[in-house]
C-alpha cells in the first residue's frame, strides 16, 4: 500500500468553516434569484458518457483536447468528469423528454485539468441557467440582466457586462469567408494553433491570448459587421432592452463562441478585481445545440457563471463573534437527560443546540460552547431541575439569569436577535 498522501489534489480546494458557509449562502442566492425568474432545478450526473461533451464542445476544442478528466470505468466505458454545465443539461433534457419551453438552473462542480492559479481550479463550482425554447431578444437581455444582479447582490461593484453578437447560419459564412481572407493575409503573425484555425475556424483566433494575434486581429472584419436584417433587429433589441432596464454594458467585438451551435447573443461578466484570470461568467444563445443532440429544432440561450471567482470577487462580510447555537450544558449526570431532551425540543423549535456528552466538568462544556462560539449556555443543575427552570447565560455579555422552562424558547431566540 501507498503511503496516504496528506495534502489535497493540485488545483482542488478545501472550503472549513466559515468559507464553507459563505458558499452555500452565496449558491442558496442564486437559487433563490433564478426562481424567482421561473427557473426551476435540475441535476445531472457529475460524469457522462464522453461523447457528450465531445459533441457539444467540439473534437478540437481546449476543453477536449487538453483539460478533460477523461476516465475508462470498469466495464470499460468511456467517461468523463463534467466540464461544463450545459451539455449534460441538453442530454437529460432530451433523454427525460422534457415540455418545452422550460426554464432551468444548475448548481454544482465541474472539472477541467488546466494550470492551477488564482481564481482558476481543476475542480470548481458553476451556477448556470438555461432558457430552452425560448427565441426573443428579451429573453436575452432578461438573462443578461439576471446574472448581472446576481453579482450585484454579493456586493461585487466592478463587474463589467460585456455583450456581442455572432450572428447565424444565414449571415455568419459571409462573415468567416472576409475574416479567412483577412487572416490569410497575416498568417506569418499568427501563433501555430491559429494558422489551423484560419481553415477550421477562424472565430476562433478571436479568443486566442497570444500578443501576436490579438494585434492580428485588431482591425479584422468583426461579425457585427455582417449581421443580416434579422440578427441585427435582435441585436439592437437586446441593447435596446438592457437599457430600458438601465444595465450598463460595453460591446465586445472579440465576444465570440467558435462552435457553429452559437448564434446571436454572446456576453460575459468581467471583474478587474480577478486579476488574468478575469471573466466571472459567460453565455450566449445556443439554437442549434439540441438539434445537434438529435433533438428538435429548439432555440435556447444561457449562462455558466463562477462561483469560485464570484467569490474572490465579492466583499467578505465580518464573521459575527458568535453564532446562533445554545449550548446546553449539565451540572451532575443526574441531568444529562434532561439536557439532551431540552436540546431536542429547542431543535424541533427550529433552535440550533448541541450538547458535550463527553464532558466531566462543567468548565469543560463552557470551553466546548465558546470553542463552537456559541451564542449562549442554558445550565441545568439540581436546582433548576427541580423548579422548573433554567439558568441562560448570554456569552457575549456573560450575564447570566434565570428563565422558566416554558419561555426558553423565546428567550434565546430574542438572544440571538440582540447578538444578530
Ligand atoms: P466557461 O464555460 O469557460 O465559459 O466558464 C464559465 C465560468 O466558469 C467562467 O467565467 C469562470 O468564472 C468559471 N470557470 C471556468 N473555468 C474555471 C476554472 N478552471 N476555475 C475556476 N472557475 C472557472
Amino acid at each position: 500500500m501507498s503511503e496516504l498522501k496528506q495534502s489535497r489534489p493540485k488545483g482542488t480546494q478545501d472550503f472549513v468553516p466559515p468559507d464553507s458557509e459563505r458558499r452555500r449562502q452565496a449558491e442558496a442566492a442564486f437559487r433563490r434569484l433564478a426562481e424567482t425568474y421561473g427557473y426551476r432545478e435540475i441535476i445531472t450526473p457529475t460524469f457522462e458518457h464522453t461523447t457528450v461533451f465531445v459533441k457539444s464542445s467540439g473534437e478540437t476544442s481546449d476543453i477536449v483536447t487538453k483539460e478533460m478528466y477523461t476516465f475508462k470505468d470498469r466495464a470499460g466505458r468511456d467517461l468523463t468528469l463534467r466540464p461544463e454545465g450545459t451539455p449534460g443539461v441538453v442530454r437529460a433534457v432530451l433523454e427525460n423528454r422534457v415540455r418545452m419551453p422550460c426554464r432551468l438552473f444548475y448548481v454544482g462542480p465541474c472539472f477541467r485539468y488546466s494550470r492551477p492559479q488564482k481564481g482558476r481550479y481543476r475542480e470548481f463550482g458553476q451556477l448556470g441557467i438555461e432558457a430552452l425554447g425560448e427565441a426573443g431578444p428579451l429573453t436575452d437581455a432578461e438573462i443578461i440582466f439576471l446574472g448581472s444582479t446576481f453579482f450585484a447582490s454579493l456586493g461585487i461593484r466592478d463587474c463589467t457586462t460585456q455583450v456581442n453578437s455572432i450572428g447565424c447560419r444565414e449571415c455568419r459564412p459571409s462573415h468567416r469567408d472576409a475574416l479567412r481572407r483577412f487572416l490569410l493575409d497575416r498568417k506569418e503573425q499568427l501563433c501555430d494553433d491559429c494558422q489551423l484555425r484560419i481553415e477550421r475556424n477562424p472565430l476562433r483566433v478571436f479568443d486566442c491570448k497570444v500578443e501576436t494575434c490579438r494585434q492580428a486581429v485588431r482591425d479584422a472584419p468583426t461579425p457585427r459587421q455582417y449581421l443580416c436584417p434579422a440578427c441585427k433587429t435582435h441585436f439592437e433589441q437586446v441593447l435596446a432592452d438592457l437599457n430600458r432596464r438601465g444595465l450598463r454594458y460595453e460591446l465586445n467585438d472579440r465576444l465570440v463562441r467558435g462552435l457553429d451551435y452559437y448564434c446571436r447573443t454572446t456576453f460575459e461578466y468581467v471583474s478587474a478585481a480577478l486579476g488574468a484570470q478575469d471573466s466571472l461568467g459567460g453565455g450566449g444563445r445556443y439554437d442549434y445545440l439540441l438539434e445537434e443532440f438529435g433533438g428538435p429544432d429548439t432555440p435556447a440561450i444561457g449562462f455558466a457563471l463562477g462561483l469560485d471567482r464570484a467569490l474572490l470577487a465579492a466583499p467578505v462580510a465580518p464573521v459575527p463573534e458568535r453564532r446562533n447555537l445554545a449550548f446546553v450544558v449539565w451540572l451532575t449526570d443526574a441531568e444529562i437527560g434532561a439536557a439532551e431532551k431540552l436540546a431536542d425540543r429547542l431543535r424541533a423549535d427550529g433552535i440550533p443546540a448541541q450538547v458535550d456528552y463527553d464532558a466531566r466538568k462543567v468548565k469543560g462544556q463552557f470551553k466546548t460552547a465558546d470553542a463552537a462560539r456559541a451564542a449562549c449556555c442554558i445550565i441545568i443543575g439540581p436546582d433548576e431541575l427541580i423548579k422548573g427552570v433554567y439558568s441562560l447565560k448570554d456569552l457575549a455579555t456573560g450575564e447570566q439569569r434565570e428563565v422558566s422552562a416554558d419561555v426558553v424558547t423565546a428567550e434565546v431566540r430574542k438572544l440571538f436577535a440582540e447578538q444578530g
